[in-house]
């Protein structure tokens, strides 16, 4: 068996804690960092007749320019 003064064990046992803890800070750390922070609820979208933009709530295939009231198919903003 292993004989160790009680420093050492409690420095040992001090060690593996800190490297717990720190383990556990360094994943959540990269877990959160690729997650993005809000999820974005509206669109951009540039009306192809009057150019103007404007924004609407996601996943719409078909909207309406609140500026000249046509309806745009697929018109996001692209960057
Ligand atoms: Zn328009």
């Amino acid at each position: 068996m292993i004989e160790l003064a009680p420093n050492t064990a409690l420095m040992i046992y001090l060690g593996l804690t800190c490297c717990l803890v720190l383990g556990i800070w360094v994943y959540h750390h990269f877990v959160y960092r690729q997650r993005p922070r809000f999820r974005p609820q509206h669109e951009l979208h540039i009306c192809e007749f009057c150019q103007s933009v404007y924004m609407t709530s996601l996943n719409k295939e078909i909207t309406k320019c609140p500026q000249c009231q046509t309806l745009n198919r697929d018109n996001r903003f692209q960057r």
